[in-house]
């Protein structure tokens, strides 16, 4: 359970998040939709403990933000694909972040093949396809078997296939009754990712519901 209580977060004179509340409850996919420059990546990097709202409280599992990154067995997150160091191969990465966060190396191999790299886990990232980053991205949120997931545009740079392949991916997270937060910009990529939308528009929260609610109100 994520809970964002009249959040503000600024930066210099940009106003970024401007009294934002809402909850995301856990065994259901949320989408977290709004236009570029939103507000979205802001929330989430303050859900995840990156960043502290400049006033309101974000709490995660019962716990509030105390000024520290939040573990990855607590919340687990895609924030930017680009983000594995270039020259490392797939494994190295995931088991320099195991080994950051004193997860057992068993892991990898777990979200390796949960995610489809098993046979590509050898090679560099840097010649990963961005679609292929996306699933890099996908595991290391895995990694700590979070009860929360936050996935930051996560189908960006993925083919039919690999649209197909996430969406069930976070609906059986979801089925395990995990708490799964997936922002976008597109409406159509909300319509068979999500069972409930929260809706921002300049930082401010602009509509909640079910997909079918918001399907019935087109
Ligand atoms: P979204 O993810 O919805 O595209 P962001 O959260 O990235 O939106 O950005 C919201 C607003 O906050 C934008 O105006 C953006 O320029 C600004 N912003 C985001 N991060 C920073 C930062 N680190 N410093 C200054 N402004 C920022
Ligand atoms: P390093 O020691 O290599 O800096 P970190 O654990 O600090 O490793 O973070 C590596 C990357 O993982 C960063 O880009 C950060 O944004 C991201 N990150 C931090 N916390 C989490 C989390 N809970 N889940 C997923 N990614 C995270």
């Amino acid at each position: 359970m994520i809970e964002v209580d009249d959040v503000t977060k600024r930066y210099g004179r940009t106003t970024a998040v401007h009294g934002l509340s809402f909850t995301v409850a856990p065994g259901q996919v949320t989408g977290f939709l709004g236009p570029n420059g939103a507000g979205k990546s802001t929330t989430l990097r303050m859900v995840l403990g990156l960043t502290s709202p400049t006033s309101g409280t974000v709490t995660v599992g019962g716990r509030r933000f105390r000024g520290l990154p939040r573990g990855l067995c607590e919340v687990g997150a895609l924030l930017d694909a680009g983000d594995a160091h270039g020259g490392r191969t797939a494994r190295a990465h995931l088991a320099a972040l195991a080994r950051g966060n004193g997860l057992p190396r068993r892991r990898v191999d777990e979200v390796l093949a949960q995610t489809g790299l098993t046979s590509v886990a050898g090679r560099r990232v840097g010649g990963f396809s961005l679609g292929m980053r996306q699933r890099l991205g996908i595991a290391g949120a895995l990694l700590g078997d979070p009860p929360v997931l936050l996935f930051d545009e996560p189908l960006n740079g993925l083919d039919p296939e690999g649209i197909r392949w996430v969406r069930g991916l976070f609906r059986r997270l979801a089925d395990e009754g995990r708490t799964v937060l997936v922002s976008s910009h597109l409406m159509r990529e909300m319509e068979h990712t999500a069972q409930r939308l929260i809706v921002i528009g300049r930082g401010e929260l602009i509509a909640t519901g079910t997909l079918a609610e918001f399907a019935a109100a087109d």
